[in-house]
C-alpha cells in the first residue's frame, strides 16, 4: 500500500457493500461506490489532460465528490490542492497562480460558494458523485517530477490558515498521510463498526487524517458540510462513536446544550472524542467533560506534520492540560535557544520529527530551509517544555509571543485567564508595538444576551495576573475573525478592531 487511494480500492474489496459515508444531502455511499466514484473522477481529470506530476485545485466544502477527487489525483499520480470555497476571488487567485494546477474543480452540488466561483470562471459543468461538479481546464502548467518511492510523492498541497502570516503550502506525501492514518485511526482505536463524525473541514489538515483515518480502519463516517450544533446534537443521539473536533465545537456544543437546559448529554454510543488544531482551554476541557461523560483527548498538530504529533489517552477528569505524548513514531525535540525560549524552565522552540513530516513548501527553497532542520525535524514555531512524564505542554508561539517591558507574556495564559469568566465564549490576546515597548490587547467574545463590560473584566483579569501580563484594551465582540475551522485569526484582530481600539484608547 503505497498510494492514499489504495486505502479506497482495499475497502471496496474487502467490504464493497459495507457503508462508508453519510454525505452531507443525506445519500448512503458504500466503500464499492466510493471506489467507482473515484475512477470516474480520474477518468473526468484525464479527459481534461491532467498528467502525474500535476496539480489539482479541488475548490470545495465537504461533500462526497471533495472526498473522489482527492483520492483521484492520488490514483494519476498528480497532486490535490484542498481549498476551502468560502476563500475570496483574491485569495483563490493567489491560490491558483502559485500552485500551477492544470485542471481546478468546484463541487458545485452542495455549496453556493464554489457555484460563485465556477460561473465566475466560467468552468464546465459535468455529473458528480451524488451532484454535479464544474471542472477548469488550464493549460501550460509546469508538472512536477513522478516518483515510486511514497516518501518523495507528494500527495497533497495544503496551504496553512495563516493565521500568523502569509499562507504557504506544505507538500505532504503518500507517506506522511498513511502514518498520520495509521496514528489516528490508532489512537481513537477505531474499528469497522465505528461511526466518525466529520464536520472539520477537508480543506484544512484535520479533517483531511480524519476523513484518511475512516479509510484506514474501514470505518464510516457522517461527512458534514459545515458545522451546525444542532445537527451535531442530534447525530449523537443516533449512531456517532468519534468525534474529532477543534476545541470551538465543543464549547459551541456545550454552550448550546445549557442554552436548551440539557447540560448533560442525553446518552448514545460515542466513545471517544478528541479536540485539537488549537489550544484547547482548561475551562472547556472541564465542562466539555461534563457534558458529554467521556475524557476529552487532547491531540496537538500541525499541516506541515500532516496533523498528528502528539495526544492524550487520559481518564474522565485528569486534569492534565497537556497535548500528551508523541503518537507512534513521532520524535520531539526542544529548542531552547530559539526565541521566546525560558531555559532555565525548559521552554524552548518545539521540534518534530518522524514519518509525517512535510517534504518542505511548494515552490519555495527558502521557506523550506528555514522550517526544516538538515535531519529533517520540523521548526514548529510553538512554544513547549516537556515534563518528567515525557508530556508535552504548549506554551505559546514563538511568532506570538509578547515582550513587554523585558517579560515574556504568552498569549495563551492571558486567553485562558480570560475564558475563565463565565460571559467570556472565546478570546485572542496579541501585541501591539508601543514606543519601544510591546502593549497585551485582547479581543473576546461574548453572547448577545451578555450585559459584561470592559472596566468588569479588567478588574476580573487584575486578580488574576501580574501587571506587565495584564492587557491595556480589552475589546468585547459578538463575533471575532476566524479560519474555517474556527479558529481565531489573530493577524486580522487589530485590523478588525481598529475603530473600537482608537474610539477608547
Ligand atoms: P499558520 O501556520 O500559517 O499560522 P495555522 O496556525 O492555522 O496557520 P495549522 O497547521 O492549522 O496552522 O495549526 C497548527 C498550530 O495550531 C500549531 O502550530 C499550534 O500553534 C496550534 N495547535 C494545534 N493543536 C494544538 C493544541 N492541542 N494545543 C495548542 N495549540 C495547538
Amino acid at each position: 500500500m503505497n498510494r492514499i487511494h489504495t486505502l479506497i480500492e482495499t475497502a471496496a474489496q474487502m467490504s464493497p457493500e459495507k457503508m462508508c459515508m453519510e454525505a452531507p444531502n443525506g445519500e448512503k455511499i458504500t466503500w464499492n461506490q466510493l471506489w467507482l466514484a473515484v475512477k470516474q473522477a480520474a477518468d473526468d481529470l484525464v479527459a481534461q489532460n491532467v498528467k502525474a506530476g500535476d496539480r489539482v485545485v479541488i475548490v470545495s466544502e465537504n461533500c462526497a465528490e471533495a472526498v473522489a477527487y482527492f483520492f483521484a489525483t492520488s490514483l494519476l499520480d498528480a497532486m490535490a490542492v484542498m481549498v476551502n470555497a468560502r476563500l475570496t476571488p483574491i485569495e483563490l487567485d493567489r491560490i491558483i497562480s502559485h500552485a500551477d494546477p492544470s485542471a481546478v474543480v468546484f463541487t458545485t452540488s452542495i455549496s453556493d460558494a464554489a457555484t460563485e466561483h465556477a460561473q465566475a470562471r466560467g468552468a464546465d459543468t459535468i455529473p458528480g458523485v451524488s451532484g454535479d461538479v464544474a471542472v477548469l481546464a488550464r493549460s501550460g502548467s509546469t508538472p512536477e517530477p513522478v516518483y515510486q518511492e511514497p516518501a518523495e510523492q507528494v500527495a497533497l498541497l495544503l496551504y496553512t490558515s495563516g493565521t500568523t502570516g502569509a499562507p504557504k503550502a506544505a507538500m505532504l506525501t503518500h507517506k506522511n498521510l498513511l502514518s498520520a492514518a495509521k496514528a489516528a485511526a490508532t489512537l481513537r482505536g477505531i474499528v469497522p463498526t465505528d461511526v466518525v463524525y466529520l464536520a472539520l473541514p477537508l480543506s484544512h489538515i484535520f479533517g483531511l487524517i480524519a476523513l484518511l483515518s475512516v479509510c484506514f480502519a474501514r470505518s464510516s463516517m457522517r461527512l458534514e458540510a459545515g458545522f451546525s450544533v444542532q445537527r451535531l446534537y442530534d447525530a449523537l443521539q443516533v449512531d456517532v462513536t468519534v468525534l474529532p473536533a477543534v476545541p470551538q465545537m465543543h464549547a459551541h456544543l456545550f454552550h448550546y446544550a445549557r442554552a436548551h437546559d440539557m447540560p448533560q448529554f442525553a446518552g448514545g454510543p460515542l466513545r471517544f472524542v478528541s479536540s485539537g488544531g488549537a489550544p484547547l482551554d482548561p475551562v472547556w476541557k472541564r465542562e466539555a467533560e461534563a457534558f458529554y461523560g467521556l475524557p476529552l483527548q487532547n491531540g496537538y498538530g500541525l499541516t506541515e506534520c500532516a496533523a498528528g504529533v502528539c495526544a492524550t489517552l487520559n481518564e474522565l477528569g485528569d486534569p492534565d492540560i497537556s497535548v500528551g505524548r508523541p503518537m507512534l513514531d513521532s520524535v520531539l525535540q526542544i529548542d531552547l535557544d530559539a526565541n521566546g525560549a525560558h531555559a532555565d524552565q525548559g521552554i524552548g522552540e518545539i521540534l518534530v520529527g518522524g514519518p509525517q513530516v512535510m517534504k518542505g513548501y511548494f515552490r519555495d527553497p527558502t521557506q523550506t530551509d528555514r522550517a526544516l532542520t538538515s535531519e529533517g525535524f520540523f521548526r514548529t514555531g510553538d512554544l513547549g517544555r516537556i515534563d518528567p512524564e515525557g508530556r508535552l505542554h504548549i506554551v505559546g508561539r514563538t511568532k506570538e509571543l509578547i515582550i513587554r517591558s523585558g517579560f515574556n507574556v504568552y498569549p495563551v495564559e492571558i486567553e485562558a485567564t480570560l475564558t475563565e469568566h463565565p460571559d467570556v465564549i472565546v478570546a485572542g490576546v496579541v501585541g501591539r508595538a508601543t514606543d519601544g515597548n510591546e502593549e497585551v490587547l485582547a479581543f473576546v467574545k461574548i453572547d448577545r444576551d451578555s450585559s459584561l463590560d470592559e472596566a468588569t473584566l479588567k478588574a476580573f483579569v487584575q486578580e488574576r495576573l501580574a501587571p506587565y501580563k495584564r492587557p491595556t484594551r480589552i475589546i468585547l465582540a459578538h463575533d471575532l475573525p476566524a479560519a474555517p475551522t474556527g479558529k481565531i485569526l489573530k493577524a486580522k484582530l487589530i485590523e478588525t478592531f481598529m475603530d473600537q481600539l482608537e474610539e477608547h484608547g
